[in-house]
């Protein structure tokens, strides 16, 4: 098992077209034993960051330790690591038990019994012993992960990697399959680093989610700490399905005291204690998400907007109801009961303490609403 640590890790590729940095200083520190998942868009750098610490990249700047020992020049064999890949990377020739054992015959002195008592261990674990004599060829898409997975657990490896490894596999088994990897994890309690472009996956799955984007750090954080408080304008859209809501807005304080967030379509009359921490009149960007967002035909006009309904998707437990507003459009979670039609115009209204305020200029979090009524009262500063 082991500490892996990311010290100001940058790797830029020579490509014809100039350089891609890929992955820009990156700091990371990853406790014995933590599942962590890399989450971000496609060309973040989740799949270079995995392949700097497994040994097949090289690293531009910066280092990478396993135990506290730098690794940089350390061979991928004797990393002690072991990666699934989403191709699975079975030899197709081999049964499945052959598959399993292969890598462990060669990379240490086990007699055959050994590895043999290893691999049919690590089918049990997986639910694959039935498979052993099989080859890959006749086994379906979930199956070659599991066994891909048993390949990887029969080397008891200090750190395991997953590069996207549900991918090719239908929305019911990928589900499956997450609640079973993160059992193997509980079981075996192996540092885990596992890539996915799947926020839902990366909520699911991790202890501490890491979110990349263009080769830098967002946030890094558990899951409830970066849905409740996104560091930023990035974080907050990639987080959360449907996605956050987010309006530009002004914040006009009147000569006694009292703050309005006007936006295009909307005024939103805040307390004195939100317009304290913000510190005064200014521009922000005001997301809320569209679990927070409730049709109210009652309330008050200072504390809600009026939307046209455009589309409403039943999706069974909830009704999403995507929103007309001035224009711009947003999106709402309602229960399945809240079924306007469309072309209504509703009115809809928040709490204040499920509004996120952000920085117009950096796209930092600067007020999560929740947050107001602490004792501390600064503006929060980011994670990132
Ligand atoms: P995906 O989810 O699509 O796999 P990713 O987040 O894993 O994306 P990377 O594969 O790490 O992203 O790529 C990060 C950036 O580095 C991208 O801009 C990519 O084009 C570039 N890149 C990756 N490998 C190479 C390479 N061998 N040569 C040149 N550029 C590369």
């Amino acid at each position: 098992m082991a500490r892996v640590e990311f010290d100001n890790i940058t790797k830029v590729f020579e490509d014809t077209s100039g350089p891609i940095v890929a992955v820009e200083e990156l700091s990371l520190d990853i406790p014995d034993g933590e599942f962590v998942v890399f989450v971000g868009p496609s060309g973040c750098g989740k799949s270079t960051t995995l392949r700097m610490l497994a040994g097949l990249e090289n690293i531009t700047d910066g280092e990478i330790r396993l135990n506290g020992e730098p690794v940089n020049d350390v061979s991928p064999r004797d990393r002690d690591i072991a990666m699934v890949f989403q191709s699975y990377a079975l030899y197709p020739h081999k049964t499945v038990r052959g598959n399993m054992g292969y890598g462990l015959s060669l990379s240490t002195d086990l007699n055959k019994e050994e590895v043999d008592r290893r691999v049919v261990e690590a089918a049990e674990m997986m639910g694959i012993e039935d498979l052993l004599d099989k080859k890959p060829g006749s086994l379906s898409g979930g199956q070659q992960q599991r066994v891909a997975t048993g390949r990887a657990i029969v080397r008891e490896p200090a750190v395991f990697l997953f590069d996207e490894p549900l991918s090719n596999l239908d929305a019911q088994l990928r589900k499956h399959m997450r609640t079973e990897l993160s059992r193997i994890h509980s079981e075996l309690g192996i540092t885990t680093i596992y890539v996915t472009h799947d926020q839902e996956e990366a909520m699911t799955m991790a202890d501490r989610i890491v979110i990349l984007n263009d080769g830098q750090l967002q946030q890094v954080g558990s899951p409830k700490e970066v849905y409740y408080r996104p560091a930023n304008t990035f974080v907050a859209d990639f987080i959360g399905s449907p996605s956050m809501n987010f309006f530009d807005v002004d914040l006009e304080v009147a000569s006694d005291g009292t703050g309005t967030l006007v936006g295009n379509g909307f005024r939103y009359s805040v307390s004195d204690s939100l317009v304290d921490l913000v510190g005064g009149e200014g521009e922000y960007v005001l997301s809320v998400r569209p679990e927070n967002l409730n049709v109210d035909p009652s309330a008050s006009g200072e504390k809600s907007f009026e939307a046209t309904v455009d589309v409403v998707e039943v999706i069974g437990s909830d009704n999403f109801i995507y929103l007309d507003v001035a224009g711009k459009e947003c999106r709402l979670r309602a229960p399945s009961e809240t079924e306007p039609e469309e072309g209504d115009v509703i009115t809809v209204t928040f709490e204040e303490d499920d509004l996120h305020l952000f920085d117009r200029n950096t796209e930092e979090a600067l007020i999560h609403g929740h947050e107001r009524a602490e004792s501390s009262p600064k503006i929060i500063e980011s994670e990132a």
